[in-house]
């Protein structure tokens, strides 16, 4: 900090100043005209220049420089006006650096810089000051030592008699500005600036603008501090009040009302049995509400977060110990067949009993909908004397609808998961999580990551949800999940899960759940006794395959609903017989029918293949078309396709045109023809390579003109190179073949593991041919074999002959030419030119292997 001037010093203002002098550049310090300073020079330069100048009658130039490191400094930024200055003291610091004491003279003028080395040297001149007017100049002074007084009295760090200081310098205006400039706490390019001015005038605005932007900043600083102030005093105020408001109603036998709320709520806690680390956190919350005013927005906050913890379940408990005799026995009771289902459940809650914990995986039924996965969830719940809860995922994008919204947002709650529990009150109930396969993500967070903690009995036991904020313990409930396909399960998550496969059931087995169960139920919840209605099977049939298109029974119970609501409207009526449905009431009750039974074309077909795809409902007839027509060799493909079946179509073109030798077509139809593939039923979106097989079959049959056989279905993957690959859903495909009165199914050779799951009575009743290679398809799906042989067979003949003419002809030529025989017409007569090998390829195509 510049110390003051004393009086005796005001002459070396007039000292005579080189014409060359040492530049010694300042980068935060600033020193004013008789001003002492001291400051650490680091760079060897400015160390060599205080060595060489250290005695007081050198005087060097201390000129400012915007640089932020010593070694920056540059010449051309240096300011043009600097201070003469001389040193007093130089000091050898630890760590070679020198601490340098300086006193400021008088301003000086930098000409140019002469030298860079060792150090700078600058030529300069004494700039004469210019006075400005003396009235105005007065005005300036005094309008300074005014704001002085103002600041002493704003920052108390300042004298009080701050502007006494001053006045010994009054006779000379710009001392007084330096001398105030240099005491003052201004920012640095102000000093700065007040160092450059040579302006009398000017040089005091500045110094009366900078003192009073002071002032202004401390003005407001104090009024932060003095509003934040009065606003304890008044909570602290409100707070004393209160006390001696409570002491008031307790001597006249009356209560605060805030006080008997907390102490309900200390109540409740205490007999609810709340564990003793969640009673704390409600006793330190209950002690924060007694403070706040009972209308105000954060008491109503805490109300509801004590509410919150004191409804949840910590550790109410509903079970019996698993008694697996009785699970087998409520599965039994409410589901038919599923029993190789039933089977893994039971070894779980086997595995559950003999550990007595629940670290094991995460039981997840896949399967379509409408298969029984809740009602199975339900069961076990009910088995074990456990509270039963469902949530559903599908479609969940935010974590925060898992684990909840912290405590500070306005509208705040707890997750899925917490609330949940609450409504079952209960610590440890069977726990469905609905969808999993359904699950989305975006930038709100990854909700697969909390439901990973959820379901990871490592992590579970600790469970913390945002908004509750207290470890909840989730190890002692048995979590299921569900999900229609395992594709879209989060791969993490499918990790931690034991999947059990829910296939979908065939016609008989609906017919039997449909008798056993959904009609008995569905009568009951009609109002109804579960003996009152009955169906034949033939209507039962009917319903399944006319009026429902699923692989599990929902649409068959809402049918049966349907039929069950009518009976209790005729009940109401006097009614007191019981019903029995026969097919012909069927489109009374239900109307006309509106599922239209796959059929297979009526007769073979050029350019027509039936597949079978899998859905979500069970397996379906899908029949492909593939039309020829002049064009460019173009491949169009129509039916809503996804990715992956288009590929599936070029590539089954591609593996055409590499057989057409072999299936006896003209290679020139693949240029000179358009291809257009066509999958019916448009507006359902398709996909799946399992097509395969049945694609290259439409395209060969159009190309080849041979028709393929109406009585078969395929299915399969075929490869560039024509192997067929396994493919997904066989059971469901072979049952939607039979169901459709189709008698042969053409499958993967990978696919024969699967024929097990396929009923006895549908296998015996239908011819399956495991292939492996396309081939082999060709053979068993084209119409009429022999006939076709015997085709081509003849077509290769006959080409074979003509390829002998030709090669004949041009053979009598070229001997009439040329003298003695060539090669060509040697192999010709040989019968080895190409007519001959495209022959015995011919032969390949149409011969079974
Ligand atoms: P999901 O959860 O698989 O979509 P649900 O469990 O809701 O299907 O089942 C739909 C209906 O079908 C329920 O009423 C259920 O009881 C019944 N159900 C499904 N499968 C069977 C079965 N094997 N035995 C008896 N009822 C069944």
């Amino acid at each position: 900090m510049n110390k003051r001037p004393t009086a005796e010093l005001a002459p070396l203002l007039e000292c005579d100043v080189p014409e060359r002098m040492p530049v010694l550049p300042l980068m935060s310090t600033i020193v004013f005209p008789l001003g002492v300073t001291s400051l650490q020079v680091r760079v060897e330069q400015s160390k060599a220049l205080l060595r060489d100048f250290s005695d007081p009658d050198n005087l060097i130039a201390l000129v400012t420089s915007p640089a932020k490191r010593e070694q920056e400094i540059r010449p051309e930024d240096l300011s043009r006006v600097g201070l003469a200055a001389r040193v007093i003291r130089i000091l050898n610091m630890p760590g070679g650096n020198v601490q340098v004491t300086l006193e400021g003279l008088r301003r000086i003028e930098i000409i140019e810089i002469v030298s860079l080395e060792p150090y700078m040297m600058a030529q300069v001149f004494c700039p004469t000051e210019t006075p400005g007017d003396p009235a105005e100049v007065r005005d300036l002074v005094n309008r300074i030592l005014k704001s002085l007084r103002a600041l002493a009295q704003l920052d108390k760090t300042y004298p009080p008699e701050l502007d006494n200081i001053f006045s010994m310098n009054l006779g000379d205006p710009g001392l007084f500005a330096d001398t105030v400039a240099s005491i003052v706490r201004f920012p640095l390019d102000t000093k700065r600036l007040i160092v450059e001015t040579l302006d009398v005038r000017h040089r005091l605005e500045i110094v009366v603008q900078a003192i009073e932007a002071e002032i202004a900043r401390l003005t407001v600083a104090e009024d932060v501090v003095r509003r934040t102030s009065e606003q304890m005093e008044k909570g602290q105020r409100e707070f004393f009040l209160r006390q001696q408001l409570n002491e008031i109603r307790r001597l006249l036998g009356e209560d605060d009302p805030q006080e008997m709320l907390v102490r309900q709520i200390l109540e409740r806690a205490e007999g609810i049995g709340l564990p003793k680390h969640v009673l704390a956190v409600v006793q330190e919350e209950t002690n924060r509400l007694r403070y706040l005013p009972p209308s105000s927005q954060e008491s109503g906050v805490i109300r509801n977060y004590i509410e919150w913890l004191l409804s949840l379940p910590w550790s109410r408990r509903s079970a019996v110990p698993i008694n697996l005799d009785e699970v087998a026995r409520s599965l039994d009771e409410q589901h038919f067949g599923l029993e190789k289902v039933k089977e893994r459940i039971l070894e779980y809650l086997a595995v559950l009993k003999l550990k007595n914990d629940q670290k094991g995986p995460i039981l997840c039924f896949a399967g379509p909908p409408g298969t029984g996965k809740t009602s199975l969830g339900s069961s076990i719940a009910r088995a074990l004397g456990r509270a039963c809860i469902r949530m559903s995922v599908g479609g969940v994008r935010d974590e925060a609808e898992i684990r909840g919204h912290r405590r500070t947002y306005i509208g705040s709650r707890p997750g899925k998961i917490i609330r949940s529990l609450r409504d079952s009150n209960s610590s440890n109930p069977v726990f469905m999580i609905d969808e999993i396969d359904k699950l989305g993500h975006d930038a709100q967070g990854d909700p697969a990551a909390a439901l990973l903690e959820v379901l990871d009995p490592e992590q579970n036991q600790h469970f913390i949800d945002h908004y509750i904020e207290i470890p909840f313990n989730l190890s002692e409930t048995l979590f299921i999940t569900t999900a229609n396909v395992l594709d879209f399960i989060p791969p993490a998550l499918l990790d931690r899960l034991e999947v059990i496969q829910i296939p979908g059931y065939m016609d008989e087995e609906k017919l039997e759940i449909a008798r056993r169960h959904l009609i008995p139920r569905e009568a009951q919840e009609n109002g109804l006794a579960a003996t009152d209605i009955a169906f034949d099977d033939a209507a039962l049939i009917k319903i399944i395959r006319e009026y429902t298109r699923e692989a599990g029974v929902r649409q068959l119970e809402r049918a049966i609903d349907n039929f069950c609501r009518k009976a209790a409207r005729q009940r109401t009526t006097g009614y007191t017989g019981n019903w029995k449905f026969g097919e012909e009431d069927v489109e009374k009750v239900l109307g006309p029918p509106y599922i239209l039974p796959d059929r297979p074309e009526g007769r073979a077909e050029v350019g027509v293949a039936t597949g079978l795809a899998w859905t979500t409902t069970g397996g379906d007839l899908l029949v492909i078309e593939a039309l020829k027509m002049r064009g460019a060799g173009r491949v169009i493909v129509t039916g809503q396709l996804g990715d992956v079946m288009k590929e599936s179509v070029q590539a089954a073109h591609s593996y055409v045109r590499a057989r057409a030798e072999m299936l006896c077509i003209d290679p020139k139809l693949f240029d000179e023809y358009d291809m257009h593939i066509h999958f019916p039923e448009g507006a359902v979106p398709k996909d799946g390579p399992s097509a395969g097989i049945t694609i290259v079959m439409a395209i060969a049959s159009a190309l080849a003109d041979a028709p393929i056989r109406n009585d078969v279905a395929m299915t399969g993957e075929v490869t560039l190179r024509g192997k067929i690959i396994a493919v997904g859903g066989l059971k469901e495909k072979v049952m939607a073949a039979h169901r459709a009165g189709i008698k042969t199914v053409i499958f993967p050779a990978d696919n024969q593991k699967d024929l097990v799951e396929i009923p006895e009575t549908i296998r015996s009743n239908m011819t399956l041919v495991p292939v492996a290679v396309v081939d082999e398809v060709f053979q068993h799906a084209f119409a009429g074999v022999a006939e076709r042989i015997a085709e081509l067979e003849a077509r290769a003949n006959r080409r074979k002959e003509r390829a002998a003419e030709r090669a004949a002809q041009k053979a009598a030529q070229t001997r009439k030419t040329t003298r003695g025989g060539s090669r060509a017409v040697r192999s010709v007569k040989d019968g080895r030119g190409n007519g001959g090998r495209r022959r015995s390829h011919g032969r390949e195509a149409a011969k079974p292997r």
